[in-house]
């Protein structure tokens, strides 16, 4: 859209993209489905953002840009996160991640390094662990209110139900459905003439949010933790030291990460995945950057929605646009 725009059509488009990524949200954090592509969703969002970056007064409480994504069903227990489960900012191409770099470098003087990720394509979980016993898993829903989806998560193998010390710890990470597993599944299903999924991550999401824990222990998925949130007895102050220690607790963690001294070798470790990502044996959405050191992130901080100290690089999507309904006259 023009940038001269004026206020008034602005506001109706304000409204129509509010409208719109309200819509796809219900459907692929509720529904786990999508009914239109990641790249395409992420196109409407940046427009949101950027109209409601150039009229301020059309910001509104309510704005999919103001919330964490998600809903709860109200067939689980509702779990209230002690620390909300946040979203990341997102970056597109190399000036993206340059004005990052920018923004981090204005926000402290501490001393700090990067820790590049792979953002794994599933969905957020959250687990607690009292005196080293998993006692609660919960999805992220709308970020402050989960479900406990602990039957389920128990199916999970890579789930430790014990850890290897008696720690009171809560980590986050990914549950997601390896690629191995998505082609079984949806090869029995149109077996059984039922309707395919359109990709793991819809696939992981209806397999852990389902009521009946049995159906998730078919879907084999699988899980990597990335976060910690409640450290209890663990001893890290940076990103890769944390991933190191939840290692030896037997917590899953993803070793492809790397610390990275400056933005230009995070855009070269960006770049090696823009092929390897294709034989990794799960879908990768992009590469989250961190920033390592947690002296330095407590200085940063954080936006009603996401870490200021983080951002998702999110790949191009593989194959092309996916227009599936209703949204030729939007983009
Ligand atoms: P996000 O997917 O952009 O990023 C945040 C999430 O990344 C975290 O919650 C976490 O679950 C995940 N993640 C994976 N690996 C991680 C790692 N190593 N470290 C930290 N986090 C990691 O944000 P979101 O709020 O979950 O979802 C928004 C995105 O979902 C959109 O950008 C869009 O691509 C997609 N979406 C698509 C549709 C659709 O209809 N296709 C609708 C809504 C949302």
């Amino acid at each position: 859209m023009s940038i001269n725009q004026t206020f008034e059509e602005a506001k109706k488009r304000v409204s129509d993209l509010r409208d719109l990524l309200d819509k796809y949200g219900y459907h692929y954090y509720v529904q786990d489905k999508s009914v239109i592509s990641d790249a395409d969703y992420d196109r409407l969002y940046k427009e949101l953002v950027e109209l409601e970056e150039q009229f301020p007064n059309l910001v509104s409480n309510d704005s999919p840009t103001q919330r964490v994504g998600g809903t709860i069903s109200s067939g689980f227990e509702k779990v209230v996160h002690d620390i909300p489960m946040l979203s990341l900012g997102n970056a597109f191409d190399e000036n993206d991640l340059i004005e990052f770099d920018n923004r981090i470098k204005k926000l402290t003087d501490k001393p700090f390094s990067y820790i590049c990720e792979l953002k794994i394509d599933g969905l957020a979980i959250a687990l607690k662990y009292k005196a080293g016993k998993l006692v609660l898993a919960a999805t992220r829903g709308n970020g402050t209110i989960g479900e406990n989806v602990t039957q389920n998560i128990r199916t999970v193998k890579s789930v430790p139900l014990r850890l290897k010390k008696p720690y009171t710890i809560e980590v986050r990470g990914e549950c997601y459905m390896p690629k191995s597993s998505f082609v079984v599944l949806n090869e029995e299903r149109e077996e059984n003439g039922e309707a395919v999924f359109a990709n793991p991550r819809n696939a992981a999401a209806g397999g852990l949010r389902n009521l009946d824990a049995k159906e998730t222990a078919k879907r084999n998925l699988s899980t990597f933790f990335y976060t910690v949130a409640d450290f209890g007895e663990m001893t890290a102050n940076s990103q890769e030291d944390a991933l190191k220690e939840l290692d030896e607790l037997g917590i899953r963690t993803n070793h492809e990460r790397k610390v990275c001294e400056t933005i230009e070798e995070v855009w070269a470790y960006i770049q090696s995945f823009l092929d390897k990502r294709t034989q990794l044996p799960y879908e990768i959405d992009g590469i989250v950057i961190k920033v390592n050191e947690f002296e330095a992130q407590g200085e940063i901080g954080y936006t009603v929605k996401a870490p200021r100290w983080a951002i998702a690089y999110k790949f191009k999507a593989e194959e092309g646009t996916t227009v599936i309904r209703d949204i030729e006259w939007t983009i």
